[in-house]
């Protein structure tokens, strides 16, 4: 995966999150959009560095920082997306600037790219758009509906059906997978189906840890006969993607191939 981030704005940080929101602006990046997120991608997928960089929103909280999500800012980096000004959910008119399936795109690469930087696993409470915040984390929003539609694409709609498109998008590309014919590549990289599948096998009556890096911190647990794809090795811990997209390490001693 080629980076489109430019490394200056990925500067250490313990980072936890990443929410994807829309600007329910224009198409390009204006002052306000500039003080409330850390990376806006225009309409064409241009990117565009917010004014505080991401470190001002790891923990503990301090002031000034991007201020995304109300009582959620913590930990959290704040992508967003240049679009959707006027537009409104029911009936649904995405306005004078629709979301663009270009920035779509880009944003879920700036997203793949800040996961693999920031070492934040594909979940629904770890990396998720405005609109999952409430239902995900239990933290109200006022309504906020970034992104529960794509403008040029209907197949997806409410918070976890464009949440659970995002991730299992943001996995793919993080397994070193292209995008799927999105016109700005050459739509001929591999498939998801290409990764090599194994099985979780002579754990029981155990469950195999699922941790968050190699050897860290535990974040769940896969019964035997869990199939699983991976995504990379790191010696003898790989990182691999469960089948609902959830992304983690887990000791190669008990997977056997499928
Ligand atoms: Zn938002």
């Amino acid at each position: 995966m080629a980076n489109v981030i430019p490394d200056a704005w990925m500067p250490n940080a313990d980072m936890e999150r990443i929410h994807l929101h829309w600007t329910a602006g224009g198409h390009s990046a204006n002052a306000t959009d500039k003080k409330s997120y850390h990376i806006l991608v225009e309409g064409n997928g241009n990117l565009v560095r917010g004014n505080h960089s991401i470190e001002r929103n790891a923990p503990p909280p301090r002031s000034p920082r991007a201020s995304h999500t109300k009582n959620a800012n913590t930990g959290a980096i704040g992508v967003s997306l240049c679009c959707m000004r006027s537009a409104r959910e029911r009936p649904f008119n995405a306005g004078p600037s629709p979301m663009t399936e270009t920035q779509w795109n880009k944003g879920l690469q700036v997203i793949a790219e800040l996961a693999e930087r920031y070492n934040i696993l594909v979940t629904p409470t770890t990396i998720l758009t405005h609109a999952e915040v409430e239902p995900n984390l239990r933290i109200s929003q006022n309504n906020k509906w970034d992104i529960v539609r794509l403008a040029f694409d209907d197949r997806f709609r409410g918070p976890s059906g464009v949440g659970n498109e995002m991730r299992a998008r943001v996995a793919a590309l993080i397994g070193g997978a292209g995008p799927d014919g999105d016109g700005d590549d050459d739509g001929k990289m591999p498939d998801d189906a290409r990764l090599p599948r194994f099985r979780v096998t002579d754990v029981a009556p155990s469950q195999l840890n699922f941790r968050r890096s190699p050897g860290g911190e535990k974040i769940g647990s896969l019964p035997e006969r869990t199939v699983v794809e991976r995504i990379g090795v790191h010696g003898e811990w790989w990182q691999v993607r469960t089948r609902l997209g959830y992304v983690g390490f887990v000791h190669s001693g008990f997977l056997s191939p499928v």
